[in-house]
């Protein structure tokens, strides 16, 4: 058997002063199996009323400096605490995540799955950081002492989507956290089921009740709320361009501290010289996993010309490797789309790209799969970098594929982008990988691999990709507040 039966569910309710309440008002909303389009449950829809009552509890915590000002040795105990619990509980949450997303399960792990090991890793690795990496001092001609304190800045808000629910939001709030902070998290209304768990781990690990506080619900019911609070001291979203202009414009008036982690466009460029046993399923790895609805993926393949034919075969070849199914079948690599807005929005995406360029394969629902927000894995070809389908952000398994004859109009091509966020280049040549990573327009670059993390890694976009970036020190400096005390070493 490799089916897993469907995990049961508890009622999804809101996390505020470490107790799960129901909504104030008492909505809810559907939760949705994207896999059967059949109703899970219903969530605690989060209002004002919710938003007020949460972010109340995050200041009540920070101000009694029960975390903000405790010893840096007491919250990394708890937050190491927390990593091991979240890598006990790695199936439960796996399972939970594939029930409100789609994503596949997967092969049984030798221990925790990737995705809770480096969830488990950014509280460990936080944990640290804000123990040991200290302060700075400095002495002016052996006159004038400085040194530089760094604290916990009060209570953020902590916006995330749903592509990977569970480890995204971790990935913003352990280093929140970490500093001493209080937090009000709102995760996506589209994956309002795994987060329970984290809750439960906050508790169970001794985090003093109030330090992480999270409200289900809508953008616009409990989003807004929570980023035009006036005791919300900073907003920390990841999510689509268009949200994160409309945070900025209501934290600029209030001068709140913002951090942004948005979509991407990424290219993905191989080279005639490179390694096509490794290329082409890295390629296909990088657009096809979690059914493409992933800010970093490879969307738009850029080939030399003298590999182009060999590389679209070899790419159908592996594309066919990514069987679409129930997320549950251990053997399915391709899930459904999250929701029936993001399925429409894809399939759009497929009729313009019929009037734009050719499609390969795929373009639809895979064969045999009538029910659920599946969509195949799809290639288009014969189009040029300013169709649509080029410059959008489908958030699908759907790849472009161009030619190019020279370096110089591979960089053209990739960074005719509006966004920034990934590159990934394809070569043996050192010097050719050298030139083109210094001249690609995007915050992060991957050679000769797929991603891979160094949390020290500044991570984060350029143009409509992102604004600052988070990882290491990046972070302690978004998270806290730096200041200085400074003192005469002379009489003066
Ligand atoms: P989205 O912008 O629609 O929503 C993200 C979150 O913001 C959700 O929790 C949503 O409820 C909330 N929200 C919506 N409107 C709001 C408002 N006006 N004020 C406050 N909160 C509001 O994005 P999405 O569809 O959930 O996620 C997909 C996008 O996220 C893609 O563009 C993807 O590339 C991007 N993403 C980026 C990264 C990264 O690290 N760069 C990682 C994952 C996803």
């Amino acid at each position: 058997m490799t089916a897993v039966t469907r995990p049961a569910v508890k009622t999804p309710l809101h996390f505020i002063g470490g107790q799960f309440v129901p909504s104030v008002s008492g909505a809810t909303f559907d939760v949705v199996d994207p896999a059967t389009e059949a109703l899970t449950t219903r969530a605690s829809q989060g209002q004002a009323a919710d938003i007020d009552a949460a972010v109340a509890a995050a200041k009540a915590r920070f101000d009694d400096g029960a975390w903000s000002r405790a010893k840096a040795s007491f919250r990394r105990k708890v937050l190491f605490r927390v990593a091991d619990l979240i890598e006990q509980r790695s199936e439960e949450i796996i399972a939970l995540q594939s029930l409100e997303m789609g994503g596949p399960i997967g092969p049984p792990h030798n221990g925790p799955h990737p995705m809770i090991e480096r969830s488990a890793w950014n509280f460990r690795f936080f944990a640290e950081e804000q123990e040991l990496a200290g302060n700075h001092a400095f002495n002016r001609d052996d006159s004038l002492l400085t040194y530089t304190m760094c604290d916990a800045a009060g209570v953020f808000g902590l916006i995330t989507p749903w592509n990977g629910p569970f480890m995204l939001s971790t990935w913003k709030m352990a280093p929140c956290l970490a500093y001493g902070n209080s937090a009000v998290h709102k995760p996506s209304e589209l994956s309002p089921l795994s987060i329970r768990i984290l809750c439960e781990i906050f508790e169970e690990a001794g985090m003093p009740s109030g330090v992480y506080n999270m409200v289900l619900g809508y953008g616009q019911e409990a989003g807004i709320p929570l980023v035009e609070h006036p005791d919300v001291t900073g907003v920390s979203f990841t999510g689509s361009p268009g949200t994160a202009r409309d945070i900025a414009a209501r934290c600029a008036p209030r001068l709140k501290r913002t951090s942004f982690e948005l979509g991407g466009k990424s290219a993905n460029i191989i080279f005639a010289d490179a390694d096509l046993k490794k290329a082409i399923p890295a390629a296909a790895m990088s657009i096809f996993m979690n059914a493409g609805q992933a800010c970093i993926a490879g969307s738009r393949i850029l080939v030399q010309r003298p590999i182009y034919e060999a590389f679209l075969k070899g790419f159908e070849e592996a594309a066919a490797q990514w069987k679409s199914g129930d997320p549950f079948d251990r053997t399915t690599r391709l899930g459904p789309l999250v929701a029936k807005r993001q399925y429409d929005r894809v399939i759009n995406y497929l009729t313009i790209a019929r009037d734009e360029g050719r499609v390969l394969f795929g373009g639809g629902r895979p064969e045999g799969l009538d029910k659920g927000y599946f969509v195949a894995p799809t290639a288009i070809v014969d189009v040029t970098n300013s169709a649509r389908v080029c410059q959008e952000e489908i958030f699908g398994p759907v790849a472009v594929i161009m030619p190019f004859d020279t370096t110089e109009e591979a960089l053209a091509i990739a960074n005719d982008s509006s966004y920034g966020l990934a590159g990934y280049i394809w070569t043996q040549s050192q010097t050719t990988a050298h030139y083109v990573s210094h001249r690609l327009q995007t915050g992060m670059i991957w050679i000769n691999a797929g991603f891979d993390r160094d949390l020290r890694q500044p991570f984060g976009g350029m143009k409509n990709s992102g604004l600052g970036r988070e990882g290491g020190g990046l972070s302690r400096e978004f998270y806290t507040e730096t200041r200085f005390a400074s003192f005469p070493l002379t009489p003066r």
